[in-house]
């Protein structure tokens, strides 16, 4: 087969890409994130959602400010604070794929319906390398969904947008709403996943309507992502980091209360906040910067 003359080359040995989303070079075995890769099919259709956005939309006040707003959004990945005490303890520990860490049997599949139904639409999204995609949330201000804990991690840009791509919505509902079911011959609605430095474009392609006038940036995170303590009901923009990452990519926390006291035990009433407070200086120690979110 002839080298394909548009394919993109490798940006270590330059040989033309002869195949689609594979996660390194054939030739020189060079490292290239798939879901980036995959993402790029889709640039000029994201460009077009966005252009159609502003020209209906365009004149609506705010539009300009949320724009640039959403270009200044972060990933980040919420978790609970046990798991953070651990992951800031060690540089070796690494926040892993839901896929990989079953795979490694470091943790035991979730329950079984939502283990299929996880790995079902993670391998719909991004097929055989969908057990290497880590999911973060994008946000405005830093902080996250507390549906998955009340430590907000958000990551340092430059540990992950060059392996970073944006869906205009949670996975799960996405693979649902546009019928990607296996067997279906829908193909991958374009214009729905971004590459990292366009995700502005995607949030004011999903957006535009909801904007108004004189928004406060307290606003505009709102709009881009409702925490609602539900997996079910949280609507963000779902970032996909390909591979995994430690302590070191993590560029700032934010401490949210954990669940309401009524329901912990004695014992967790007494120990959670001496948790947090051992997170806390953990985070001192390492100089990285951390607040009540
Ligand atoms: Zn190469």
């Amino acid at each position: 087969m002839p080298p394909d003359s548009t394919a993109e080359e490798c940006e270590r040995c330059h040989k033309k890409a002869l195949y689609g989303i594979e996660d390194r070079c054939r030739a020189c075995n060079h490292p290239r994130p798939p879901n980036v890769r995959f993402a790029r099919d889709f640039v000029q259709a994201v460009e077009d959602r966005f252009q159609e956005a502003c020209k209906n939309h365009g004149t609506r006040p705010g539009l300009k400010e949320f724009q640039r707003f959403a270009q200044k959004t972060k990933a980040v990945v919420n978790v609970k604070v046990e798991w953070a005490c651990s992951f800031f303890n060690g540089a070796k520990i690494l926040y892993a794929p839901y896929g990989k860490q079953v795979e490694g049997e470091v943790r035991a599949p979730a329950d079984p319906d939502e283990d299929r139904q996880r790995l079902g639409i993670e391998v719909l999204m991004y097929g055989s390398y969908s057990h290497y995609i880590t999911y973060a949330a994008l946000s405005g201000d830093g902080r996250g969904l507390t549906s998955y804990g009340p430590v907000h991690m958000e990551l340092d840009e430059a540990t992950f947008d060059f392996r970073a791509t944006v869906l205009e919505e949670n996975s799960y509902s996405f693979v649902t709403r546009h019928g990607l079911g296996p067997g279906t011959p829908t193909p991958f609605p374009p214009g729905r996943l971004a590459v990292w430095r366009d995700r502005h474009k995607l949030a004011v392609a999903k957006l535009a309507s909801d904007v108004r006038e004189r928004m406060a940036d307290s606003d505009c995170c709102q709009l881009l992502l409702r925490s609602t303590d539900d997996r079910k009901t949280d609507d963000f923009l779902e970032v996909h980091i390909y591979g995994t990452f430690n302590f070191q990519a993590v560029k700032r926390v934010r401490l949210s209360q954990p669940e309401s006291a009524g329901e912990l035990t004695d014992l967790k009433k007494l120990i959670l906040p001496l948790r947090f407070r051992e997170l806390q200086e953990t985070l001192e120690g390492w100089g990285i910067e951390w607040s009540e979110a």
